[in-house]
């Protein structure tokens, strides 16, 4: 199949999956260069894991749970909107912490939710005089605080919030056994701002996920194929350059042995209401074998008399079975992933990308601008 696609003067570019990191790099490619590109993905669809679709009641669902894009880069921004408009939605999630649906991230405001008036008003107050407002701490700091109150709060936070979750997320693992990255990317927030994010750009696309990648690869010079794996032995056919998104231990056949990821399934239900808990996602740290239950017509405001919900059970990872999407990054998977990176930088022409690639808990934007880095490199001829 890819036999077929290559030139014998080396002119065209080859890109192995078709999700953000794919379709950005091919467009700038296409785009800028102004060279060949053709991408393939061994699934059916386009977009990756922000695949999304409308089901029979026109609810549009994320096929791989929510995907909600935020993001401090003005580049990534402007990129995207040139190829998709995106709604105004900020994500706010609540969390059921003893029976009561909570906001989280860990904020001013939840002290009310969860605590009688006068402890909330003294923690307040403590929070105020220990920390800035409007700063960030991540739990695992939180936790050093020798303010006794405080001491009681972050105990409770951590108990409550990031103890029973991080366990059914991460196959058991307590918070502190994780990289601490991974608990930090939900700080309690020494502010009222109830939202997830704090990123001056966020937002969902109108037309959906997989509208906005399909705009992105729609160029004169990208040819675009679905359902074509590539194989290791692909790497010898001579494309001028080969860009790889996939996993890096799979390409390599796991030859030294396979990188853990954490993967998820989802139980859907249909519900003859307008809306079953009124807000896209609410998390169960300490109830039930799922994580968080999402109900995606929120997202687009979508209008129906019925509502989905998917519940997120989180599983191992096993290759072929299922599929990876949380690099599970520490010191032995690090040395891991270095064995191959050390073997893909035998093929001149191969760039590893994307957050399967780099083995990397990145973000949607966070895998775009790894790929703009990568094609300023090609530009700058490094
Ligand atoms: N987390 C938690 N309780 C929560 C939300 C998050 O313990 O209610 C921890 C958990 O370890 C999770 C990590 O914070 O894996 C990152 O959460 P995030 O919401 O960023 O995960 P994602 O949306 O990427 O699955």
């Amino acid at each position: 199949m890819l036999e077929q696609l290559v030139s014998l003067d080396q002119s065209i570019n080859l890109v192995v999956g078709a999700g953000f990191s794919g379709a950005v790099i091919a467009n700038l490619i296409a785009n800028e260069l102004n060279e060949q590109v053709v991408v393939i993905d061994k699934k059916s669809h386009i977009a990756g894991n922000s695949y999304d679709f409308k089901d029979e009641n026109g609810i549009t669902i994320h096929k791989y749970g929510s995907h909600i894009f935020h993001t401090n880069y003005d580049d990534v921004w402007q990129f995207l909107n040139n190829y998709g408009s995106f709604n105004t939605y900020m994500h706010r999630v609540l969390a059921v912490i003893d029976g009561i649906k909570a906001s989280i991230p860990f904020n001013i405001n939840t002290l009310y939710d969860v605590f009688p008036n006068s402890l909330a008003i003294r923690l307040e107050e403590k929070l105020l005089k220990n920390f800035e407002y409007n700063s960030k701490i991540p739990i695992m700091e939180f936790q050093k605080t020798a303010d006794d109150d405080l001491k009681f709060l972050a105990d409770f936070i951590y108990n409550k919030v990031f103890l029973n979750y991080t366990k059914k997320q991460w196959g058991g693992a307590a918070p502190e056994m994780l990289d601490g990255s991974v608990s930090a990317r939900v700080p309690v927030l020494i502010s009222k701002d109830t939202r997830y994010f704090q990123d001056k750009y966020q937002g969902i696309p109108v037309n959906g996920y997989t509208k906005l990648v399909e705009n992105i690869l729609n160029h004169k010079n990208i040819k675009l194929l679905t359902d074509v794996k590539f194989l290791k032995d692909d790497l010898r056919l001579p494309f001028k350059r080969i860009f790889y998104t996939g996993a890096i231990d799979e390409l390599f056949n796991y030859e030294y042995g396979i990188l853990p990821f954490r993967s998820v399934s989802f139980k859907y239900e249909t519900y003859d209401l307008e809306s079953y808990q009124n807000n896209t996602v609410v998390n169960y740290p300490n109830n039930y074998d799922f994580t968080r239950i999402h109900e995606y017509k929120h997202y687009l405001r979508e209008k129906s008399s019925k509502t989905v919900i998917a519940k997120e059970f989180s599983t191992d990872f096993k290759p072929g079975v299922n599929e990876p999407y949380y690099p599970v990054v520490n010191d032995e998977s690090k040395r891991l992933y270095e064995c191959y990176k050390k073997l893909s930088l035998e093929y001149k022409n191969l760039y590893i990308l994307g957050r399967l690639g780099d083995f990397k808990y990145y973000d949607m934007d966070k895998a775009i601008r790894r790929a703009f880095e990568v094609f300023d490199m090609i530009k700058k001829g490094i």
